[in-house]
């Protein structure tokens, strides 16, 4: 039997975006709720390690998870796993309902995305079962763990031809292995691209499966040319996969604000162009995506959902919330 349930904040998403805000928003004495369709901890969930979270110079990303999830719990942000979002919209009276798929219903004047987004993956044998064990989609996050390997890369548009590039700097060669015979990236790029001696393009042919070593770790990609059929073997350690990111911004009932990829567009203060909706996190448009930046988006979002519901427990809602050019839409 569908349930209505009445909260301060709505948060969607559990991954380091949404257990940070819920933290802040428990913290604040708001009544918070995390809403998360498995289990919390988002993308930390796929990822073995994390190097690059200041004070952890080593973290298992699950470790990373559930002392995040503990900290935002033990400011009273309650947490509901398991539980799919549909959908979140604006009620006349301005206040959101959030609509998971069992039909449950959760009010609230103020909510926060942080859905985040998804790789998009190739769907090949083996891909999934060497995710993490040298399959990566985040150069940033681990380029790092292939310093003196052979890798590849998969793509064509500017993520590929960027990362590839990056990748060289722990990376003794890196192949990049584009399924046309162009690059559909900027021409700066493609210049860094060819003119990177430790790159080599291999074109017109796509990767057909992920093999491993006895360890269980990626050592050989099957390969084949798009026009000739021809099959070969190419021994890597690593495949970086930049075939596309989607944020997850589905759930969204109306028009926000958005770039062209589709991720939510903020003001400073995190919020969107609809009023009382924020969003922090891999969701939003912007020039990285890690965990720091989701946190650091995270607590601003949160302070922020926190005064404009003092906005307009004082009957000012209009107001920006912080004097930074917020939407008053
Ligand atoms: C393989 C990989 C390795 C990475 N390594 C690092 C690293 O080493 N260092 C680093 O700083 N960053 C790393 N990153 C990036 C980092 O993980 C992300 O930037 C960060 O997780 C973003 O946090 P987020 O909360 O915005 O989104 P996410 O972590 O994606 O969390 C979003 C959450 O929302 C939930 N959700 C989505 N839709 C719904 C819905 N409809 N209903 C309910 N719940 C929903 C998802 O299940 C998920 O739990 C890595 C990313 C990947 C993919």
């Amino acid at each position: 039997m569908p349930t209505t349930h009445s909260y301060d904040v709505v948060i969607i998403g559990a991954g380091p975006a949404g257990m940070c805000a819920g933290m802040y928003a428990g913290r604040a004495m708001l009544k918070t709720v995390v809403l998360e369709r498995g289990f919390p901890g988002g993308e930390l969930l796929n990822t073995e390690v994390i190097e690059d979270y200041p004070g952890f110079e080593h973290v298992l990303g699950h470790e990373l998870a559930q002392k995040f999830a503990d900290h935002a719990a033990k400011f009273g942000a309650e947490f509901k796993n398991g539980v799919t979002i549909d959908c979140v919209r604006r009620l006349d009276d301005g206040t959101f309902e959030t609509i998971a798929d069992s039909g449950d219903r959760y009010l609230s004047p103020a909510v926060i995305v942080t859905a985040g987004g998804t790789p998009i993956k190739l769907g090949i044998p083996g891909e999934q079962e060497y995710a993490g064990k040298g399959v990566s989609y985040c150069a940033i996050c681990d380029g790092a763990f292939f310093r003196g390997h052979t890798i590849a890369v998969v793509g064509g548009g500017d993520a590929a031809t960027e990362e590839a590039d990056f990748l060289t700097r722990y990376a003794e060669k890196v192949y990049l292995i584009h399924r046309r015979g162009e690059l559909r990236s900027s021409k700066l790029l493609q210049q860094r691209l060819f003119a990177n001696p430790k790159i080599e393009v291999i074109w017109d042919t796509v990767v057909e499966s992920v093999d491993g070593d006895a360890q269980g770790l990626v050592k050989n990609l099957k390969l084949r040319h798009v026009t000739t059929d021809e099959r070969r073997d190419l021994a890597v350690t690593g495949l970086f996969v930049f075939v596309g990111f989607r944020p997850n911004t589905g759930i969204i009932d109306g028009h926000v604000d958005h770039d062209e990829m589709g991720y939510l567009l903020t003001d400073f203060n995190m919020h969107t162009s609809i009023r009382g909706l924020f969003a922090a996190g891999d969701v939003r448009a912007q020039l990285t995506r890690q965990v720091t930046t989701a946190v650091g988006d995270a607590t601003t979002a949160a302070i922020a959902a926190e005064k404009y519901l003092k906005a307009i427990a004082d009957g000012d809602p209009a107001e920006p919330i912080v004097g930074t050019g917020g939407y008053t839409a």
